[in-house]
């Protein structure tokens, strides 16, 4: 099945699975990957360069995102993710900007702020729609991925069935009947 995400959606979903919980490997890990990453989605002007400080910044907001995407897995958000993005929100000047055809969310700023801007931007309009709620982070504790639940009821718990749905059913299994195989 081909995925049509929303575009804010897709973004988030690219953005928090930068980092692949499952192998330690992370896209953002230093702050020229992160500045090249977000210049290749238009986000920020590649030139104006990210400290490190701001690229610290930014993987906690992901990292924040990954719990509140874990929330639609029944798992409790706890409240310092919203205050990281809250944080953000406020650190990198996002506004509303009036205009002719009504309003739309803007930053103030440049560069990384810029970048975390149009990120949170990009939250609040998938919270006005359906597509947020469909976002989730798989339930396993070793991947975390975020995938896009498109099943009519949202009744998705893991990111591909045949993978982390399976190896927590054989892990259950196994917990319950130790002395059973272990090629399960
Ligand atoms: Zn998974």
């Amino acid at each position: 099945m081909t995925e049509e995400l929303p575009e804010a959606a897709e973004l988030i979903k690219d953005f928090v699975n930068t980092y692949d919980v499952s192998s330690g490997t992370d896209e953002l890990a230093t702050s020229g990957a992160m500045s090249g990453w977000f210049a290749a989605r238009g986000l920020m002007a590649e030139e104006a360069g990210l400290d490190e400080p701001a690229a610290a910044q930014i993987r906690a907001v992901r990292e924040a995102l990954r719990l509140l995407l874990l929330g639609h897995n029944d798992e409790p958000v706890p409240r310092e993710a919203l205050d990281t993005l809250n944080r953000a929100a406020e650190s990198s000047r996002l506004c509303v900007e009036f205009t002719p055809e009504g309003s739309v969310l803007a930053c103030r700023s440049t560069g990384a702020d810029a970048a975390l801007a149009r990120m949170i931007a990009a939250v609040h309009s998938a919270m006005a729609d359906e597509s947020w709620s469909r976002l989730k982070a798989c339930r396993r504790h070793d991947c975390r991925w975020v995938f896009y639940d498109q099943s009519r009821n949202r009744s998705k718990t893991w990111c591909a069935m045949g993978v982390c749905g399976n190896r927590t059913k054989a892990e259950k299994y196994r917990k319950r009947h130790p002395h059973a195989a272990a090629s399960v």
